[in-house]
């Protein structure tokens, strides 16, 4: 067996502790006499793994009781709609934040369901930075503020959480949910894809306080409709059992790891040794202002993108994979989430400097 150091943005890399615990657990869980992909949802095997899902997100993120997590399908991206679907209740307008690709498709989306108040944009400037707060226009008549915390793409990051001058706040957290620690108290809403940071792909966490839920218009699909699988423990069709369980299996490990708190450090020290190793060079360039760079995903581009081809395949060769940039964005793409360990980044530092030095 050869594992390599797999910097993808996502589906991304998981703790090798992760996927032995679930090797060894394929063919029985405990003592069920079966494997989780293979029991009923409303089982009593399955309702232990669903309790402690639920309760392990509850504590890594400190969440309070006044809000619901749900666990959902549909992606992130599904989200997009449901979110309005959801939240606007009977309001017209909504105001949304632009940084990069992932809030631009929110923007799209929140399109077919109300007015979009765009509050900032960072667009002119290639998605470079978070807009200065002196310009931002917030609509108080708006149903919510929206904002994607981390642009996967584009390595943009808030350092801090946006005044939404009393409007419920959204947050896309896809890409770096459980990477630091936040007040969950400021947030009316936050959801994230698992794929990133959280596990394999198919599971959709939603965090929403619980006065914000309840008003969907009937026309919600009802799997969509936060209230009715708040009500039905986001069991009201079948849950994507074992992608559940993986999750778990996840938050456990980021448990044993020291917790939401203790990971930070460890991301704070492995971006800031990429950041620094991609400034100090003249073949690398990482394009986001400084205080908006992202602990989890590091762009950087090439200054003669003709080496763009060498440099892949010249990583690869030395067992750093899924290196390639977003195509909207070019160059090279470093996604270093919790489970990338400071090994690899050291790694991937050490061929990047080889390979400036031999090019
Ligand atoms: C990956 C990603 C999405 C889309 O997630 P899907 O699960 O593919 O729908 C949305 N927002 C952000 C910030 C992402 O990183």
């Amino acid at each position: 067996m050869s594992r390599v150091y797999n910097f993808s943005a996502g589906p991304s890399t998981l703790p090798e502790a992760v996927l032995a615990q679930a090797q060894q657990e394929m063919l029985e869980w405990h003592d069920s006499g079966m494997s989780v992909m293979e029991m009923s949802h409303r089982g009593k095997h399955f309702a232990i793994i669903a309790e402690e899902l639920e309760s392990d997100l509850r504590s890594l993120m400190a969440i309070p009781a006044n809000y619901k997590v749900l666990f959902l399908q549909g992606g992130a991206s599904g989200q997009f709609s449901f979110i309005p679907q959801n939240l606007l209740n009977g309001k017209t307008k909504a105001c949304y934040i632009k940084t990069g690709a992932w809030s631009e498709k929110a923007i799209s989306d929140a399109k077919n369901y109300c007015d979009v108040v765009l509050t900032a944009s960072s667009e002119a400037e290639k998605y470079t930075h978070v807009p200065d707060v002196a310009g931002w226009v917030i609509d108080t008549d708006a149903a919510y503020l929206h904002y994607t915390s981390n642009e996967t793409i584009h390595g943009v990051e808030f350092s801090d959480v946006p005044d939404s001058k009393g409007l419920p706040l959204v947050s896309d957290m896809s890409s770096n949910i459980l990477s630091r620690p936040i007040d969950v108290s400021q947030y009316g809403l936050i959801y994230a894809g698992t794929q990133k940071n959280m596990g394999p792909s198919g599971v959709t966490i939603v965090i929403v306080r619980d006065d914000l839920i309840g008003h969907a218009p009937k026309t919600t699909p009802a799997v969509f409709n936060y209230a009715e699988q708040a009500k039905n423990q986001s069991m009201l069709n079948t849950p994507a059992t074992y992608n559940w369980y993986l999750v778990g299996l996840v938050l456990k490990w980021l448990q044993g790891q020291g917790g939401v708190a203790a990971m930070e450090q460890r991301n704070i020290a492995k971006a800031a040794k990429l950041y620094q190793a991609i400034d100090q060079s003249a073949l690398y360039r990482n394009p986001v202002a400084t205080p908006y760079r992202s602990r989890m995903n590091v762009p950087f581009i090439l200054a003669d993108e003709n080496l763009d081809k060498a440099f892949i395949s010249a990583a690869e060769a030395n067992g750093l994979y899924e290196l390639k940039g977003h195509r909207s964005v070019g160059g090279m793409r470093a996604s270093i989430y919790n489970a990338m360990p400071e090994a690899g980044v050291d790694a991937l530092i050490a061929f990047m400097a080889e390979f400036e030095r031999t090019h």
